[in-house]
C-alpha cells in the first residue's frame, strides 16, 4: 500500500518544500516509501492553519460534536486495522501480531477520548458570602506534537486524541525513521472528515521540520516524546517562547522479583517486558533486580527461554524483530561491548537470522553492576540485565539508583511488602505482580526525575492541554 509522500496541511495534500525521504524496511534493509521532507516554511504555514482553525471553529465546537468526530475517527480506524498493521509492521519491524495490537490501540486512543470530551467537568468553590465561584477546563489553542519511530500508531492516538478531544487544534510531526501508517492514518482522517486545519501533518527530519515546529512562536502547548537529549533542546525553546512543554522520555525501568513470588507467572512477563518492540521501548523492563537466593533458578529458566526466542522479518510474525536502523543496531552492540568490558557476561542469546535486516536476538546479561555503563543507559534494543539484591531496602535502593523513573513492577505475594515497595519506588507507573510496557489507554503515564513530566495517557492527559479558568461572580 503505498501513502502520500505529502503533509496534510488546512485539509488539504501537498508537498513539503524540501523534498522526499525514503523510508527503509529494517526486515530485508529495502525501501518501505517516501514521506515528504519539510522545512520552515511548511511548519509555519500548518501552525497558521490551525491557528485559524481554533480561533474559527475548533475551539467553539461543542464538546459532544468534538467527541462524535473522535468517534468518527476511531469507528474508521477500526475498519483499516488490517492495512495499518501492515504499513506499521514493514515501516518499523515490529512482528505483525504487535502492529496489530498498536493499530487496535491506536483506534482506542480516539475512542477513549471522544467520551471523555463531554466529560471533562469543572468545579464550584465556596467563597464570600455573595459570591458564586466556579471554575472550567479551556483548551490551551494550537498544541504542537512530535514523536520517536518505535510506537508511531500508538503515539499519533495517545497525544493527538486527548488534545483535540479538549478543544486544541494541533501540529503533528513524526519522526523520519518510522511514519508511513500515520500518514495513513492522516488520510483516513481527512475521510472522517474534520474541519479543515484542526489537525495538521507534516513530516520531516529532525533538525529540519522538528526544530521549525518545536521553535515555532504560533505553538500554545509542546508535548514531545523521544530522547533526553532533544527533549533539553525542545524544553529551550519552550522555555524562549514560555510554554507549557510536556516530555515523555527515556526509562531504565526495573522488575524487582521476591523470593517469594509466583515465578512461573512472572517469567513470560519479564520476557516479553524486555523482547516486544525489541526491546525498543521507553518502558522496557532493562533491569531484572532479584533476590539473591532465588537469582540462580531463575536465571537458569530464563536462559532456556532466552535461547529458543526467534528473531527475524517483521512479517514472519517472530518472537523479535529487527532494530529500527543499521546506527541504531550498531548502538545497542557497543552498549554490549562496553558491558563485556566492564565485567558483565553473556548467559544467553538466541540465534541470528540470515538476511539483511539489522536483527539482534535478545541477550540476557549476567553479573552487572547497577553502577555500571548498561545498568545505568537506556540501550534501546533486547538486553535484559540481571542485577542481584539482598533484602527489601537493597531491591529498594538498587531500583532507585538510576537516573529515569518511569515504569516499574514489583513481583510478591506479602500484600503489605508490594505496598510498601510500589511506595518507595520513584516511577510514573508501577505493577504489582504484572508488567504492561505501553499499554493502558486508561492508565495515567509520564515519567518521575529524567523521564520526563506531563502525563498522557487516562483522562489526567486532559488536564496537561487544558488550562483551568475561574471566574469568580459577584452577587451584586
Ligand atoms: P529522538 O529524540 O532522536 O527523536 C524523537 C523525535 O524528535 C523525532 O520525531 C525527531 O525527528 C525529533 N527531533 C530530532 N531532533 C530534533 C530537534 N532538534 N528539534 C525538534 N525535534 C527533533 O528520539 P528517538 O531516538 O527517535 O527515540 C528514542 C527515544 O525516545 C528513547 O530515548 C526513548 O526512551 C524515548 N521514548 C520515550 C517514550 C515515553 O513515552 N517516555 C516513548 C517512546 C520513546
Amino acid at each position: 500500500m503505498k501513502t502520500q509522500a505529502k503533509n496534510y496541511i488546512n485539509g488539504k495534500w501537498v508537498p513539503g518544500t524540501l523534498g522526499k525521504i525514503d523510508m527503509i524496511n529494517p526486515s530485508y534493509n529495502t525501501k518501505a516509501g517516501e514521506i515528504a521532507r519539510s522545512g520552515d516554511q511548511d511548519v509555519d504555514k500548518a501552525v497558521k492553519a490551525a491557528r485559524n482553525a481554533f480561533n474559527r471553529v475548533w475551539g467553539k465546537t461543542d464538546a459532544a460534536n468534538r467527541g462524535r468526530i473522535l468517534y468518527k475517527i476511531a469507528n474508521v480506524l477500526e475498519e483499516h486495522l488490517d492495512e495499518l498493521s501492515e504499513l506499521e509492521s514493514a515501516d518499523t519491524g515490529k512482528p505483525i501480531k504487535q502492529a496489530r495490537t498498536d493499530a487496535s490501540l491506536c483506534a482506542r486512543y480516539f475512542e477513549f477520548y471522544a467520551g471523555a470530551a463531554d466529560k471533562l467537568h469543572g468545579d464550584t468553590i465556596p467563597f464570600m458570602d455573595g459570591y458564586s465561584v466556579y471554575t472550567k477546563r479551556v483548551p490551551l489553542g494550537v498544541t504542537g506534537h512530535i514523536i520517536p519511530w518505535n510506537y508511531p500508531l500508538q503515539m499519533t492516538g495517545r497525544t493527538l486524541a486527548p488534545a483535540l478531544a479538549a478543544g486544541n487544534t494541533a501540529v503533528f510531526k513524526p519522526a523520519e525513521d518510522a511514519c508511513l501508517a500515520v500518514v495513513r492514518v492522516f488520510e483516513l482522517i481527512h475521510e472522517a472528515g474534520f474541519p479543515p486545519g484542526v489537525v495538521n501533518l507534516v513530516t520531516g527530519l529532525g533538525d529540519e521540520a522538528g526544530a521549525a515546529l518545536a521553535n515555532h512562536p504560533g505553538i500554545d502547548h509542546m508535548a514531545f516524546t523521544g530522547s533526553p537529549e532533544v527533549g533539553k533542546i525542545v524544553m529551550k525553546n519552550s522555555a524562549d517562547h514560555i510554554r507549557p512543554v510536556l516530555l515523555e522520555l527515556g526509562g531504565k525501568s526495573p522488575q524487582v522479583v521476591f523470593n517469594d513470588a509466583d515465578i512461573e507467572a512472572a517469567m513470560p512477563v519479564i520476557v516479553n517486558a524486555i523482547i516486544q518492540n525489541a526491546g525498543q521501548t521507553c518502558s522496557a523492563g532493562s533491569r531484572l533486580v532479584i533476590q539473591e537466593d532465588i537469582h540462580d533458578d531463575v536465571v537458569h529458566e530464563l536462559i532456556k527461554r532466552f535461547k529458543k526466542l526467534k528473531t527475524g522479518p517483521a512479517d514472519k510474525n517472530p518472537d523479535v524483530g529487527p532494530i529500527i536502523t543499521k546506527k541504531q543496531l550498531e548502538r545497542v552492540e557497543g552498549f554490549v561491548q562496553r558491558a563485556i568490558d566492564d565485567g558483565a557476561e553473556i548467559l544467553a542469546q538466541g540465534d541470528k537470522p540470515d538476511g539483511e535486516g539489522f536483527f539482534f536476538p535478545p541477550m540476557l546479561m549476567g553479573r552487572v553492576n547497577n553502577e555500571s555503563f548498561i545498568a545505568q543507559n537506556e540501550v534501546f534494543g533486547p538486553v535484559l540485565t540481571v542485577i542481584p539484591f539482598k533484602d527489601e531496602a537493597d531491591a529498594i535502593r538498587i531500583a532507585n539508583d538510576v537516573e529515569y523513573g518511569l515504569i516499574a513492577a514489583v513481583w510478591t505475594k506479602d500484600v503489605g511488602k508490594a505496598h510498601r515497595v510500589a511506595e518507595a519506588i520513584d516511577a510514573g507507573q508501577v505493577y504489582i505482580n504484572g508488567y504492561g510496557a505501553g499499554g493502558g489507554v486508561e492508565l495515567p503515564f509520564g515519567g518521575m526525575k529524567k523521564s520526563g513530566f506531563g502525563r498522557e495517557k487516562g483522562f489526567e492527559a486532559l488536564y496537561d492541554v487544558t488550562a483551568v479558568k475561574t471566574v469568580i461572580v459577584n452577587h451584586g
